[in-house]
Formats: C-alpha cells, structure tokens, sequence
C-alpha cells in the first residue's frame, strides 16, 4: 500500500492548502497535480501539474484520477458522489465518508454524538416552522448554522430570542439548517492528528485559536491551562472519530473550552489553518504527515521545537504589511500570492516559534 517517493499524488482543491501541501510533498520527493475550477490557484502556481475543471466534471476528474497515484483532497465543499467514484481507480484519503459527513454539519453532529461526545444541543431546520420548534426545544440564545457550505462564519445567524426566527431564517437564505444552542465557553481550541494507513496516530499539542469576526485570527502554542485541561478528552474523541472511520491523512476537531469539559464544534477532514504553526513550530508539520499517512510513509514526530509557537493570519490588506513583519528576523512569513486581496480573504500568515 505503500506510495514511494518519485510517485503523484492528485489534490483536489487549488487553495493554500494545496499549495503548502504540495510543498511538503516536494520536499520528499513527490510530484503533485492540482485538480480546481480557478483559472489560476496557489496549489498550481507551486505544483508540477495542474488541471482546471469543475468539481461536477464526472470525465475530467476521471482522467485526472488516472493521471495521479494517489487522491487526496484540501477542501470539503466539493460533491461527494464524483469523488467517491474516482475510488474505482485509485485510492483516496481521507475516504470520501469522511468527506460526506464533514461537509453536513446534521451528519456531523449526529455521527460523534453516537461516539459519545459533548455537543451543543441542536435540531435540525428545514423551514420556519421547524426553526420555531428547535428555538422550542434548544431554547436561546443559539445560532442558526446553515448545514452545508458554511466556512469562517458564513452562513450563521445568530438569536437572541423567538423574535429574531424570521429574520435569522432569511438571513441564511431559508437553507436547511441545524439550530445550536450558545456555549458559554472561555477559549476555544483545535484538536489535530494524523492517523497512518498502519492505524497509528500521533497528535500536535492543542491550538488555542481567537477569531475576529468570525475568521480565525490567531492559534497559539501552548494553549490556556483550561485548554490543556480538556485536551485528552479532545484527543480521546478525536480518535475515536477517525478510528470509525478507517481515517487515513490529518483530521481536525475544534473545540469549545467550557465549564463541564471540551464541546464539540466541528471538524475538517484535512489540515487545517489552526495548524500552520507545525510548520516551523513542530518537528513534523501537517502538511508532511498528511502526505506520510496518505502515502503509507512512518509518521514524523509532532514534539514542539522551541516550547510552542503563534500563528497570525494575514486576511485582506494585512498582507500588504509583509515588509514591517519581516522587519521582525524571528518571523516566519507565508505568502498564497493571492491576486486580489478581498476584505475576509486569507492572503497569508505569518508564524512566530518559540
Ligand atoms: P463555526 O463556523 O461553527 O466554527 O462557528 C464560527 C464561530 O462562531 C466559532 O468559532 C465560535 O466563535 C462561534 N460559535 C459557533 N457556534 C457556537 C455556539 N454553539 N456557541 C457559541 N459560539 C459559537
């Protein structure tokens, strides 16, 4: 099963995390080829081979399957059904259920509360009839989260009681839904870990992550002691999850910090932003254990390497400040060489260790 070095591995999705994917995959001596529907993307500008096609393209996906040696994917918005056939031809991890139960926040829920973990209380809302039962059942206030396509806050209306039910409904445009009740939580934290094709797993120390805005702004290493508090159970159900799931590749939960221990928020079946700092911050990063798991590889050390680290995002302008961040010679900067710098977009990051 093993996947030797010299071979291609396919990535479906051109984003940054394609690109820093297929870096790591240079670096052992792989070739990458991009399969998305941009013109231009910042996995392609850094892979050896690239395909534009839509994510629907049943035939083109086909030929890009038969092209590579190994599939793997860097984003979880793409239709289940045409990455689930390329299975005939070659293997892809993480497996597609995976992916089918990552990208519907009910599937999601539902699946680890069958695994035991702390949730939310959530229903799910196909109309504002349903809305209004859920406010009924959940009570406020809770936060109206689209099932699908959701990302960096988008697609979320927040109630603050049964009045707001009209307006939360329209705002996420009468899409099916799930109603969570609000946690009170002090911090909010990810869990990441790479599980081998062996079975094994390793894991990074916990991320404390802050957003603005809804857009993750920073992930530091180490995290808050009630983070650190909390992290085995985190862990515990992280692997659990992946275990169900013969999880192959790096696999990513987020959490709320509360009173009564770790409430599940959500989970990528991917790397994730929250773990950019193992690049320089960890012995091995994500991005190269995804490719050694994927590729049937040993798994690298997850060990800190100057006590722990601090990522910043760069969304929209903040890119523009590369020249005052690099005045500082301890910062790591990573740049996606996005084109146009839209207010929210993730243009880079810049990584502190130690
Ligand atoms: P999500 O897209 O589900 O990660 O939500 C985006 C952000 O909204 C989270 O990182 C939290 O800061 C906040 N949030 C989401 N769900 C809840 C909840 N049930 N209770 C309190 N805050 C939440």
């Amino acid at each position: 099963m093993t996947v030797p070095p010299l071979s291609t591995i396919g990535i479906i999705g051109g984003g940054q995390l394609g690109r820093m994917l297929a870096v790591a995959a240079a670096q052992l001596g792989y070739q990458c080829h991009i399969y998305a529907p941009d013109e231009r993307s910042p996995a392609a500008d850094v892979a050896q081979l690239w395909t534009r096609g839509d994510y629907d393209d049943a035939e083109a996906m086909e030929r890009f399957a038969q092209s590579v040696d190994i599939l793997t994917y860097e984003f979880e918005n793409i239709p289940v059904e045409p990455v689930a056939a390329l299975t005939a031809f070659r293997r892809v991890s993480p497996n597609p259920e995976a992916l089918g139960i990552a990208q519907d926040r009910a599937l999601e829920k539902a699946f680890v509360d069958k695994l035991g973990a702390r949730t939310a209380p959530w229903a799910t809302v196909d109309s504002l009839d349903d809305l209004k039962a859920a406010i009924a059942r959940v009570g406020t206030p809770a936060i109206l989260k689209t099932r699908r396509d959701g990302y960096d806050g988008k697609g979320q209306a927040r109630l603050r009681s049964i009045e707001d039910a009209e307006s939360a409904w329209t705002a996420i445009g009468e899409r099916p839904a799930i109603l969570e009740g609000f946690v009170n939580f002090e911090h909010e934290f990810s869990i990441i870990i790479a599980r081998g094709a062996d079975g094994r797993v390793v894991s990074w120390d916990p991320a404390e992550n802050f957003h603005v805005n809804g857009i993750l702004d920073t992930s530091t290493v180490p995290a808050h002691p009630s983070i650190l508090a909390e992290a085995d159970e985190a862990l515990a159900l992280a692997v659990r999850i992946a275990e169900a799931l013969e999880y192959i590749g790096v696999l990513t939960l987020e959490f709320f910090a509360a009173e009564g221990g770790p409430v599940f928020n959500e989970m990528a079946p991917r790397v994730h932003n929250s773990g950019h700092w193992t690049i320089e911050g960890a012995l091995t990063s994500q991005f190269e254990n995804h490719v050694r798991a994927i590729c049937g590889l040993p798994l690298g050390s997850t060990e800190l390497v100057a006590g722990g680290a601090q990522m910043r995002n760069l969304i929209g302008d903040q890119a523009n400040d590369w020249g005052a961040i690099l005045a500082d010679p301890r910062a790591h900067l990573h740049l996606y060489a996005k084109r146009f710098p839209r207010p929210g977009r993730k243009m880079g990051h810049v990584t502190i260790v130690g």
